[in-house]
């Protein structure tokens, strides 16, 4: 691919030509800014029971940083007063933050929010002091979008921990019971992420795969399945670092960027909320610091120095991890996006 404008990468193995994310879309005549925002997303902090290898937010056991009740009701006082109709819950795993069932109580009182999603991992579901949780979750209406890499043991074991693919499966049969995955108003979508440094298979051709898989070894159903790709930062990044994949990760990245992918992107439509109220334009770039700013006096702003009517139309802070987003079939917490 050749791409002018192109920067050196500052690895200290072999360099690699690193064109910046904007010169690529000015290549293509593309221009990414925000359009109206349907989904607020709020991590609530880095506190999980796993230690997966890919994830981008170095959650764990021992992290201590979550949201706090006084943090949580400015943003949902904040929420009030607008639109949006969709709630997206990350983290670590949004669960074990103490506050989760306020949350979703307050959540479920406001009348424009049609939709809440909680991103679970299925293991906690299995967790002693997390008996209410199922129940909880199916009460409430809560989407459930669950962590699922594989169909099969070794690559989820390898990739998330001992036992985590027994414990998920266990997970998945308790909310099908419930009635996940089968009644309408109970939407299970699985999220598959790759194994290695290379990327999603094209995702109805694998979705098909999970469903048969699934249902024939273990009786399990679901709605959709969700691919996403490795980003290139964070405890991934620092995996592909130390497997020495990390220039040849990024290459594979760049010279598969779809210019088709440009238009679903989630940065287009999600607003990124921090465990301290900070906004930043999406998951990834919350986990690399990138802040939003006031204009004028630089000062990083919070989810409620914002007029959630003038969100629209703002530039987008972009930088080389973006091509995670754009390489092959395109990638977002919603799936594939081209
Ligand atoms: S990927 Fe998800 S389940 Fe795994 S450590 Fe990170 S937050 Fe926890
Ligand atoms: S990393 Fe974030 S800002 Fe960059 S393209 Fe992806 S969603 Fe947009």
């Amino acid at each position: 691919m050749t791409v002018s404008n192109a920067t050196l990468s500052t690895s200290t193995t072999t360099p690699v030509l690193r064109p910046p994310f904007e010169t690529t879309l000015d290549r293509h005549g593309l221009d990414l800014r925000r359009g109206a925002t349907d989904i607020l997303q709020l991590n609530l902090g880095k506190l999980c029971n796993l230690t997966c290898v890919h994830c981008h937010v170095n959650a764990g056991p021992k992290r201590k940083e979550i949201i706090t009740r006084a943090t949580l009701d400015r943003i949902l006082d904040w929420l009030d007063g607008t639109d949006i109709h969709t709630i997206d819950l990350t983290g670590g795993a949004p669960e074990m933050i103490p506050d989760f069932r306020h949350l979703i109580e307050r959540l479920r009182r406001m009348p424009h929010v049609d939709t809440i999603i909680d991103r679970c991992n299925l293991t906690i579901l299995n967790q002693p002091g997390y008996e209410w949780l199922a129940q909880f979750l199916h009460d409430h209406r809560v989407a459930i979008v669950a962590s699922m890499p594989c169909y099969e043991p070794g690559n989820v074991n390898a990739q998330r921990g001992d036992g985590v693919f027994d414990s998920s499966i266990e997970g998945l049969q308790k909310l099908n019971a419930l009635g996940y995955g089968r009644d309408p108003g109970l939407m299970l979508d699985l999220v598959y992420n790759p194994n290695g440094a290379f990327l999603p298979p094209p995702q109805a051709e694998l979705e098909a795969d999970y469903k048969t898989e699934l249902r024939q070894h273990f009786g399990i159903e679901f709605n959709r399945l969700i691919t996403i790709t490795n980003m290139p930062i964070a405890r991934y990044k620092s995996w592909l670092r130390h497997n020495g994949k990390l220039d040849d990760y990024m290459q594979l990245l760049i010279d598969s960027f779809n210019p088709a992918t440009v238009a679903g992107l989630m940065c287009r439509n999600t607003l990124s909320i921090g465990w301290r109220g900070e906004v930043y334009d999406c998951d990834f770039n919350q986990q690399l610091d990138m802040q939003w700013t006031d204009r004028d006096d630089g000062r990083g702003l919070h989810v409620w120095d914002l007029d959630p009517d003038a969100l629209e139309h703002r530039p987008i802070a972009l930088g080389s991890h973006c091509f995670g987003c754009t390489a092959g079939s395109g990638s977002s917490c919603q799936g594939a996006t081209a």
